[in-house]
């Protein structure tokens, strides 16, 4: 196949791009190798390719954000989930502390504010239960068995005292039911899933195949509900820099504070990158320039005609 040679010249033509710089308000994140950089893509079909720093697993961080949002909508319903977490850009930061005037509601799943609140909405009787349906949902998307990165979940948590500010918020307008803090430990370890590119590619392209895991054949979420969650993808993903993001790469996408990056092509493949540094958005800068240069060559803009 020619897909590895092609993507390694990707990586290649982007290295000199050594703009931005790693997340330093996580402890643990600051100590990350800045140079590595990998791809992966996967199709519908389940053909998986990577190259470049493959094997180097990371955390999560926001790029959990839809799969959690996925859980919450199977377990709950589009309509009692969208009476907690509204599907509008904010354009504002990930980390923005921004709840709608008068309901409190968070403006979208892809900020942290939505995405503590989607974490609480999935169903359990206790957040050890919460936490480990969260970790098997993830796994089965990504078609093995994932684990915490447990120095990353910790160096997070004792830091973490602004999203524990938006869970104490939340829970004081009833957006939250639980504990506010159990509820934003459970985010702090979604967020600490440890993955690689390829098991991204792969999730990714489960989102890419209406909700079926392309190499297992498991119906992760239903089609209507990945839909939705792609939906708000194209809309949010990238937080301030969306608008940008969908006219230059035009797919839905997250990004995550360690540096990966996933985009979804409907219908055809998942694509996932790697690269530490990120821009001021809190987006890995090398990862947007191999993720134009694959959306150019390949073709993937949603809103080219071909
Ligand atoms: N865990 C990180 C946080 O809540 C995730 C942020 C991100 O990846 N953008 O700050």
């Amino acid at each position: 196949s020619p897909i590895p040679d092609y993507l390694t010249e990707v990586l290649d033509s982007t290295r000199e791009d050594a703009s931005g710089n790693v997340a330093d308000y996580i402890p643990e994140l600051a100590r990350a190798n800045p140079d590595v950089a990998a791809i992966a893509l996967a199709t519908v079909e389940g053909s998986v390719y990577c190259v470049g720093d493959a094997e180097q697993e990371f955390s999560i961080q926001s790029m959990s954000k839809p799969f959690t949002y996925a859980l919450a909508l199977a377990d709950r319903g589009i309509e009692a989930v969208g009476e907690r977490i509204g599907v509008e850009p904010s354009g504002e930061a990930f980390n923005e502390i921004s709840l709608e005037a008068g309901t409190g509601r968070p403006l979208n799943p892809m900020i942290n504010a939505g995405a503590i609140a989607a974490h609480s909405l999935v169903r359990a009787d206790s957040a050890a239960e919460r936490d480990r349906r969260v970790l098997e949902h993830y796994s089965a998307f990504a078609g093995r068995e994932l684990g915490i990165a447990e120095e990353v979940f910790e160096s997070e948590q004792s830091t973490g005292h602004r999203n524990l500010g938006l869970g104490h918020l939340m829970k004081s307008f009833g957006i939250i039911d639980d504990d506010p803090v159990d509820v934003v430990n459970g985010y702090i370890r979604q967020c600490s899933v440890a993955v690689t590119v390829r098991d991204l590619a792969l999730m990714a392209a489960t989102l890419a195949n209406s909700g079926v895991q392309p190499v297992t054949g498991q119906r992760v979420v239903d089609a209507y509900a990945t839909r939705h969650v792609l939906s708000v993808m194209t809309s949010c993903g990238m937080y301030d820099a969306a608008g940008d993001w969908l006219t230059t790469v035009g797919i839905p996408a997250k990004s995550g504070v360690a540096g990966g990056i996933i985009g979804v092509l409907p219908g055809q493949v998942g694509v996932a990158v790697f690269s530490p540094r990120l821009d001021a958005h809190g987006n890995s800068a090398r990862g947007i320039r191999m993720m134009e240069r694959i959306s150019r060559d390949l073709g993937m803009h949603l809103m080219e005609a071909t």
